[in-house]
């Protein structure tokens, strides 16, 4: 969609709120569907190839209003999971469908989905010990529990052991900054031996400095050996695995309890929508169910509805399935691949563009859409260079440190990036470096 028909399509939505307004008082106060009525009216997958705004706005009309804001808005979302899941070819144990029990979820961020993870594990830990040790407090167990996760996992995981008040370990990283299961093994024999109780670990798929892959086929036996929730944070990375050629990054997942990315970084969703997946939905809802009366539904214990207040922190919800179902039907699976495909390859293109300049090296290995570099000499140099880089104001690199060394990180991220951009970033970067070269302390 242009800008022109994106106004034009603005204008139209205004009008279709309005209309809805006008008339509200001829529609129905109560839906009139039946629990699980929305998945018969809609295909089983995503469409490979776009679909034409008209055709999903009419599908607004005969799917979603007939069940209004509820039921429609958790039908869709359990639905429009299980599309992303089987583009992604999640196991079946993630896909809900109408029998399965597993599903997945929206959360607002990574950063949630690892907390709710790790607050169902620690759940589900704690009542694996009272079982065989009742005499043991709560407290107790509490303070002997402990999880682990890459030493360049993001802040946000370590941030979940801080609110779920548990200790989190850091495991240290391969060579290529990737979490081996050699690693993890020692430190959880180890831990075990000295009374401590490991019950979670939090594999990365794309990690934050330089998107590594934490190895999970390996991670993953471990894990399920020893009793330990498995969450994988695949926050930017996860969307590419759409895409075939990056599927086999994901291999391993079948061990996982839990699986999240952020749809919203680089599918074409806007924020927010983290989608989390989730083996058996019992563990999350086990940690977290209330009954109020207030809450309370007819469907309840038909088994049939899902209640998502159960599967998150909040209990109101936005209605962001809606976003995906849009965004997926108007590009199709090939239009995602594609966008995907091109970032990476644009990516590639700036690799090149280092590669082929001997002041300069390439810090990580090039998979998705982020390149790792810097110029071969001191951190200091490098410091100086991205301070310039960013007073100058026409790009802007995050920087991160690698095995001790200070490195710029070139990241596509906009729908909108074009080959021009990269060579006009990299045009910049080298002026900006022969400048810096010429003043004589270096
Ligand atoms: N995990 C990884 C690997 C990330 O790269 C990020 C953010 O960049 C996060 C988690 C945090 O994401 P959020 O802002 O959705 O909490």
């Amino acid at each position: 969609m242009d800008v022109a028909e994106f106004r034009r399509r603005g204008r139209e939505m205004v009008d279709y709120v309005a209309d809805y307004l006008e008339n509200l008082e001829q529609r129905p106060v109560y839906p009139d569907v039946e629990p699980g009525y929305l998945r018969s009216l809609i295909p089983t997958e995503a469409p490979l190839e776009p679909e034409t705004y008209e055709d999903i706005m009419k599908d607004v009309e005969r799917v979603v209003m007939p069940g209004a804001a509820s039921p429609a808005c958790t039908e869709l979302e359990t639905v429009m999971l299980d599309w992303l899941g089987k583009m992604l070819q999640l196991p079946e144990c993630f896909i809900a469908g109408t029998q399965g029990h597993g599903g997945g979820v929206i959360q607002s961020t990574a950063s949630e989905a690892t907390l709710m993870s790790l607050l169902a594990a620690r759940c589900k830990a704690i009542r694996w010990v009272l079982a065989s040790n009742p005499e043991k407090s709560e407290a107790e167990i509490l303070s002997k529990l402990v999880a682990y996760t890459s030493d360049q996992a993001h802040s946000s995981v370590e941030r979940a052991g801080l609110i779920g008040g548990v200790m989190m370990r850091k495991v240290p990283t391969d060579n290529s900054y990737a979490v081996t299961g050699d690693i993890l093994k020692k430190m959880v024999e180890e831990d075990k031996a000295a009374g401590l109780i490991p019950f979670y670990f939090c594999a990365t798929l794309g990690t934050t400095p330089s998107c590594a892959f934490d190895h999970i086929t390996e991670l993953g036996p471990i894990c399920n050996k020893e009793n330990m929730w498995m969450h994988i944070d695949a926050a930017y990375a996860g969307s590419a695995f759409i895409c075939p050629e990056f599927r086999h990054l994901l291999n391993g997942v079948e061990f996982a309890d839990s699986f999240n990315f952020n749809a919203h970084k680089w599918l074409l969703i806007n924020f927010d929508c983290s989608a989390m997946w989730v083996k058996k939905r019992s563990d999350i809802i086990g940690a977290f169910k209330m009954e109020p009366l207030y809450l309370k539904h007819e469907n309840q214990e038909s088994g049939l509805v899902t209640d998502y207040r159960h599967w998150q922190i909040p209990l109101g919800r936005r209605f962001r399935s809606l976003k995906m179902w849009f965004v997926f039907r108007m590009y199709g699976l090939k239009g995602l691949q594609a966008h995907i495909r091109k970032q990476v390859g644009l990516a590639k293109e700036f690799e090149s563009l280092v590669r082929a300049d001997k002041r300069f090296e390439i810090c990580a290995e090039v998979i998705m859409g982020l390149v790792c570099f810097r110029l071969k000499g001191s951190n200091e140099l490098n410091q100086t260079l991205l301070k310039r880089i960013t007073k100058s104001r026409e790009i802007h690199l995050v920087p991160c440190q690698l095995s001790g060394r200070f490195v710029l990180r070139f990241a596509i991220c906009s729908r909108s990036t074009e080959s021009h951009h990269i060579q006009q970033a990299w045009r910049h970067i080298t002026q900006l470096t022969f400048e810096l070269l010429q003043e004589p302390a270096h």
